[in-house]
């Protein structure tokens, strides 16, 4: 079968809720994926930054392999002895007492809301069922019904209402209108550091420190969103450290696994976290064997193989060389660490053709909304493969 057969097949059967590039992926190491036609990519996505370690690490594979064939899964009515290690690893590693694991980013985000209006009830002593969270326009935080709820994108709500209440929304980057927001029932703030899916929107320097600053102030918790910045990405452990902000509450999902396996957490100090109580929140497949000893196995090639720096060191150079290139389509070139965006002009006809473009031509990126091709590669990039790439980017900007 080749690319055309499975396509075909996957249009019949399959619902029609993303719109790939039609290439069939078959196999993939490192920073290259390859299609079932043969054809080598390097994969400037990385999965949406799930797999920072690069594809099939053989560190995590050999953690999964060997974890499979002993205990995969014991749900929470027992324990096992994989997840311990997990919750000491995280706690060494970020510096916060606590966590809690889940699978998707979403669940981890919905476990972030409970944890926080639990706090707002129990600690603050908001009015039971009146807490609000202040969250930021063009936030992206996952597709559940209650995400939903606060999105500011008509395609991921229009037709899935009635939405949860309790949500304000405000302008992304504008710590004032945050401030304006904040009523006695305000639980929390919660924001993307950098807002990945609306098209790595990096915010003002000092924006996040002086939220920290607000919220603190007015006895506000902050959750950060890092399920896409965090783990290195950015060139730190988590963005926020960018501006030396410790959020209350931090939701880290995608390459806590590598790729391998759906494994997200949220992360705070006991005094919040610690007051979820037995039976008030849970998940079957939430903190079994197998995610935890992949989770444990990203966790260390994250650290061993310093992927913090190398995201940083990278991302420095592939954004200079990007900026360099001329191009009557570019309308800015922005990033941190390997989390790049390219923005066209709006006259461009889109960033779809491009990465199109590039996928003939060996590089798999994606466009975000119209406008924006992301490039955000495994963080294990050489410095020799973003020189193969460049010539191949440069050209395909100057396209007419
Ligand atoms: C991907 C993402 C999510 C949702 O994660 P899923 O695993 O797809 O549910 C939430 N927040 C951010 C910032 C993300 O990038």
């Amino acid at each position: 079968m080749n690319t055309q057969d499975f396509i075909k097949i996957e249009e019949q059967y399959g619902a029609h809720n993303y719109h790939p590039l039609d290439v069939v992926i078959e196999k993939a190491e490192g920073v290259w994926v390859y299609d079932v036609d043969g054809n080598r990519y390097l994969d400037c996505l990385s999965a949406y930054s799930a797999v920072n370690q690069g594809h099939v690490h053989p560190e995590i594979l050999k953690a999964l392999l060997e974890q499979a064939k002993k205990v995969t899964l014991t749900s929470r009515a027992f324990r096992n002895d994989q997840l311990p290690l997990l919750y000491k690893e995280l706690s060494e590693m970020t510096g916060y007492d606590m966590s809690l694991p889940m699978n998707s980013g979403a669940e981890a985000v919905e476990t972030a809301i409970k944890l926080v209006r639990k706090w707002a009830y129990q600690v603050k002593k908001v009015p039971r069922h009146q807490a609000e969270i202040i969250v930021a326009g063009n936030n992206f935080h996952g597709r559940t019904v209650t995400i939903i709820s606060f999105s500011t994108e008509p395609l991921y709500r229009d037709d899935f209402g009635p939405f949860t209440p309790g949500f304000v929304v405000v302008k992304y980057g504008d710590a004032d209108a945050i401030e304006k927001a904040i009523t006695p029932n305000t639980a929390a703030v919660m924001l993307e550091p950098i807002q990945g899916e609306a098209g790595v929107i990096i915010p003002p320097d000092g924006y996040l420190k002086k939220v920290a600053d607000i919220c603190k102030k007015n006895n506000v918790l902050l959750v950060a969103d890092e399920i896409q910045t965090g783990l290195c990405r950015t060139g730190k452990l988590f963005a926020a450290h960018h501006e030396d902000v410790r959020p209350d509450v931090v939701v880290v999902g995608k390459a806590l696994s590598g790729g391998f396996y759906p494994v997200s957490a949220v992360l705070a100090d006991e005094p919040i976290l610690g007051l979820f109580a037995p039976g008030e929140h849970g998940s079957t497949f939430g903190g079994n064997p197998l995610a935890a000893a992949v989770a444990r196995a990203s966790l260390r090639v994250l650290r061993e193989e310093k992927l913090a720096e190398r995201a940083e060191k990278m991302g420095e150079y592939f954004v200079e060389q990007l900026s360099e290139i001329p191009s009557p389509h570019i309308k800015e070139v922005r990033g941190k660490g390997l989390l790049i965006a390219v923005e066209l002009k709006p006259e461009a006809g889109g960033a779809r053709r491009f990465c199109e473009t590039l996928k003939s031509r060996g590089i798999l990126a994606k466009e975000t909304h119209d406008n924006v091709i992301r490039f955000a590669p495994p963080l294990v990039i050489e410095k020799e493969t973003i020189d193969w790439a460049l010539p191949i980017i440069r050209e395909t900007l100057n396209m007419p």
